[in-house]
């Protein structure tokens, strides 16, 4: 990364004052979580703060959605957006600092306010000087959480068209990575992530005469074991995936034989193509074996998010921007795949774009004793401020002489 930019990308990182504003939002955050499109009050104070600092700010993006718009002063240029999102989740909070949850059964257990915070800090020193040419969109999404999905339903919304911009950035905290390190790659980093849903009928009657019945619970137990084997025999053994069966549930006691069986279960994989037939197979196998005894299967296929796929140009300049903020060894840009899944995806199939990974430590996100760690709000922002310099500059994804 060119000098100048690591001189204020450090900046960023050892403002004592900044990092002091990031925290008080965060906690704020933290103490008043909102579930997905339910942001009310989270998206009126990241519009508030914007505003406060002469950023453009649009509401009501895809629901709760803001984002807000920073023109440089240096004249026009490129376009580019960072993204962060705003939505906690239905966990009844288990920590006992002053700044938990005020809302039972609802709790910020995947750092989405730390998310919002760094935005927010990067926005304040974006906004201040404005001292580059081009524009930077920031998007506060709403819903990452929700099925539904807030990246989507920000595109649906016209968010590309509204508010153009050539490439994307997003960031996760990580607690499987120490702080204070991160983790890149380019493709496919995050899976996709569907379920589905089988319901197997039959003919309930007499547990003593099932002759005169057409039981679903052999079928359905044959189904759960029978998409076992998916993985492990219809899928290419170099694609990484899962077909996981979850749940099956059927019948209420020892001698009535139940009409329906249900099994349930999620699939996660990197490519379409291995989406599709999964998607496929699993039809195959339910309906087949369901008819098999005399019954019938109804699959219901509920397509996720898509895989989080970087590209590698975009990816290459998140780590070198990384490289410049924490190192070369705190940095990995060959880290495994993760079988978790991300909406931001949604944004990845239409622009250019990376989503990296920050370490954090501690217990792991969805659990009711997470907290963001606040340490690592600083390396968040400049990151930000970095990535959207970088790409506004035109400046090389590797550093110089690499
Ligand atoms: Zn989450
Ligand atoms: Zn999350």
């Amino acid at each position: 990364m060119e000098d100048a930019l690591g001189t204020i990308v450090e900046e960023v990182r050892k403002n004592a004052d900044l990092h002091q504003s990031m925290m008080q939002w965060r906690r704020d955050f933290h103490r008043h979580p909102e579930i997905g499109f339910g942001e009310h009050r989270t998206a009126a104070r990241i519009a508030e703060l914007l505003r406060d600092w002469g950023i453009e700010v649009t509401t009501g993006v895809g629901g709760t959605g803001v984002v807000g718009i920073i023109d440089g002063c240096r004249g026009l240029g490129r376009s580019i957006a960072l993204r962060a999102d705003m939505d906690a989740l239905p966990i009844v909070e288990q920590n006992d600092f002053a700044h938990m949850s005020a809302h039972h059964g609802l709790m910020h257990g995947c750092g989405h306010d730390g998310h919002s915070a760094m935005l927010l800090g990067a926005a304040r020193h974006l906004a201040d000087g404005r001292d580059f040419a081009g524009r930077i969109v920031l998007i506060f999404q709403p819903a990452e959480e929700v099925l539904t999905s807030g990246a989507r339903e920000m595109i649906a919304d016209g968010v590309l068209d509204r508010f153009p911009f050539e490439a994307i950035y997003a960031v996760h905290n990580y607690p499987p990575l120490a702080p204070g390190t991160a983790a890149v790659r380019t493709g496919p980093f995050l899976a996709s992530a569907d379920s589905f849903h089988i319901e197997v009928t039959g003919l309930g009657g007499h547990g003593a005469q099932p002759h005169l019945a057409r039981s679903p619970v052999a079928p359905a137990c044959e189904i759960a074991l029978a998409l076992q084997r998916i993985a492990s025999q219809s899928v290419n053994a170099l694609d990484n995936c899962v077909v996981n069966t979850t749940m099956v549930r059927t019948g209420d006691t020892h001698n009535v034989i139940p009409d329906t069986a249900l099994i349930g279960g999620t699939v996660r994989c990197f490519r379409e193509e291995v989406r599709k037939d999964n998607a496929a197979e699993i039809d195959r196998i339910a309906t087949n074996i369901a008819r098999a005894h005399g019954c019938e299967a109804k699959v219901d296929y509920v397509w996720g998010h898509p895989a989080t796929i970087n590209t590698a140009r975009e990816a290459e300049r998140a780590a070198t921007v990384l490289t410049s903020l924490l190192g070369d060894r705190q940095v990995i840009t060959d880290h495994p795949q993760i079988m978790g899944s991300e909406d931001f995806a949604y944004f990845l199939q239409q622009r250019r774009g990376a989503y990296i990974v920050l370490g954090r430590g501690g217990s792991m996100i969805h659990n009711p004793r997470y907290d963001f760690n606040d340490e690592i709000l600083s390396t968040g922002a400049a990151y930000f401020v970095g990535i959207a310099l970088s790409e506004l500059a035109g400046g090389p994804a590797k550093p110089s002489g690499s």
